[in-house]
């Protein structure tokens, strides 16, 4: 890193009315990564091996938080494309779906304890291609992964008896297209179940975020999976279009913006494709005033800044009663300027890169709308690295529903702050948005929890908590944020005829 990191130092700032007291300094805590060995170009993973893109091109995958490359991406074209349909439907055909559900499940089992045993080299690698701090992926997104195989493991024998009918078939090859905010994450939510149903699957990882996913095809290897069961291609939108439009590929399995679900959706209607989407959110995080106000401000942080906020469902609404407005800005305030913000390999970071150049100039525009129309910017003092794509914890006042902050998702660490008076008017707001995907509530009262999860239209609503993940819950949309659910017993039926 050209410069180390942040942290608000020692010192008192004032900022407008409020006075934050900031910590003390963090001596530098790097996690080392020595134990990662990245090559210095990757091929694509069709039928067991890795080869080269027919047409020759590539791309680079850079560390977001230095700009530095750090290999070269075969990219696949169509006819790459086709040689991974094909493989994976030889494996569905002669192997995969012949093979014992008990059979299977060994198989994802066995990958399950291989991603445990190489946990620190999947978040060393995720956190030097994604900018994600070593914390969240070594704490979060690795054991969550392991997690989902293990879950998904367990249900391969035992799908007669999941609720969709007393012998279900798998649909057999899947094309997924997982995003770059999760990655290693989308590649288990999208092969653990499709597997254990079996059914075999090609996989485009997002082109900013390519390794993990080229690490875990290492690990199909290592488990003697069957050539052809897993697939991955790399590349940019026109691979994922290809991946589509294929003719014999039987569901689509999507995961990213709206937009490209759109035209997911248009590409395969009149299809016999089956299609689950997986979009974008503007989720209300719901805070009265009877709720612990420590617990709350620190599950407002986690809502909107965990994973710099490239989250779907992250918080990016708060929603706080009149009454403790002022009480939980401040504590909002002061617990803000406590976040280090830098090297995502720093255990102490809390706060990492944005994931590309685009991401963060989209990141800029937005919160220039916002204060253009009129609602108030604030960011503790924070000092950024000098190389990378960074964006500073930022809050927004004085947001109303009108505003493009309070309508868009911004992807990134921004949290539009609005206020309500009554229970009903938080339901109303929490619901005024194109979205649907998870919302959050705050107070004592259990009977308020249940009143508001009742009325909220979102997939996911958490109480007292947020972004909590586990596999054996459902996670999906309504609305713009898509259809279909991953995780839990729901997940198999997108993968079972
Ligand atoms: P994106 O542009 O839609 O990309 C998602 C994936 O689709 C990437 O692999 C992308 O490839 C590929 N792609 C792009 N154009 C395509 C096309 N025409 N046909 C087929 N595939 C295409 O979204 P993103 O910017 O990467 O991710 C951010 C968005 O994802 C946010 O809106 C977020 O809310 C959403 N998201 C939703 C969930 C959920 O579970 N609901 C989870 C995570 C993220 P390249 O990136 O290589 O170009
Ligand atoms: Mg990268």
């Amino acid at each position: 890193m050209a410069k180390k990191v942040v942290s608000t130092g020692s010192t008192t700032a004032k900022t407008g009315s409020t006075t934050v007291q900031a910590g003390f300094d963090y001596a530098p805590a790097p996690e080392s990564r020595a134990i990662v060995d990245i090559k210095s170009s990757y091929g694509l993973f069709i039928n067991g091996e890795f080869v080269d893109s027919t047409g020759g091109n590539s791309f680079k995958t850079i560390s977001p938080s230095t700009e530095e490359v750090l290999a070269e991406i075969a990219e696949a074209n169509d006819a790459d494309v086709d040689a991974a349909v094909r493989a994976a439907r030889r494996a569905y055909t002669r192997v995969w779906s012949k093979m014992s559900g008990a059979e299977r499940g060994k198989y994802l089992y066995r990958i399950a304890r291989i991603i445990q045993e190489r946990a620190r080299e999947f978040a060393v690698l995720e956190s030097i291609d994604n900018g994600k701090p070593i914390k969240e992926s070594r704490d979060v997104d690795v054991p969550t992964v392991a997690a989902h195989f293990f879950y998904y493991a367990g249900w391969a024998d035992k799908l007669e008896f999941s609720g969709f009918g007393p012998d279900p078939k798998p649909l057999g090859v899947a094309g997924q297209i997982i995003p770059w905010n999760f990655p290693l994450l989308m590649l288990a939510w999208k092969i653990a179940p499709a597997l254990a149903c079996g059914n075999t699957v090609v996989l485009k990882p997002a082109e900013t975020t390519p390794l993990t996913a080229l690490l875990f095809a290492e690990v199909c290897q290592q488990a003697d999976l069957p050539p052809g069961v897993v697939n991955i291609v790399t590349g940019a939108g026109p691979t994922g279009q290809a991946i589509v439009s294929h003719p014999d590929v039987d569901k689509v399995a999507f995961t990213g913006s709206t937009d490209v679900g759109r035209a997911i959706a248009k590409a395969i209607a009149g299809t016999e494709k089956k299609v689950t989407l997986e979009l974008g959110g503007k989720a209300a995080n719901i805070v009265f005033e009877d709720s612990p106000v420590d617990q709350a401000v620190e599950g407002i942080v986690n809502g909107i800044f965990f994973n710099q906020g490239h989250v779907c469902c992250a918080g990016s609404r708060l929603l706080v009663q009149e009454s403790v407005a002022d009480e939980v800005l401040e504590r909002l305030k002061r617990r803000m300027a406590t976040l280090r913000v830098g090297d995502p390999l720093d255990k102490n970071t809390d706060i990492g890169a944005i994931n590309s150049a685009e991401q963060l100039a989209k990141i800029r525009e937005l919160s220039e709308i916002g204060e253009l129309e009129g609602a108030e910017r604030w960011s503790p003092p924070c000092e950024l690295p000098a190389h990378g794509f960074w964006f500073p914890p930022t809050i927004f006042t004085g947001v109303t529903a009108a505003h493009r902050i309070a309508r868009e998702e911004i992807f990134g660490p921004v949290l539009s702050v609005i206020t309500f008076r009554t229970p009903a008017e938080a339901v109303e707001k929490a619901n005024n948005t194109p979205f649907g995907l998870s919302a959050g509530i705050w107070t004592e009262k259990g009977s308020r929890i249940l009143w508001m999860a009742s009325r909220l239209r979102a997939g996911v609503v958490w109480a007292n908590t947020f972004n909590r993940f586990d596999p054996t819950s459902p996670f999906g949309g309504y609305k713009e944020s898509g259809y279909g659910r991953e995780g839990g017993r729901h997940g198999l039926e997108a993968y079972l005829r």
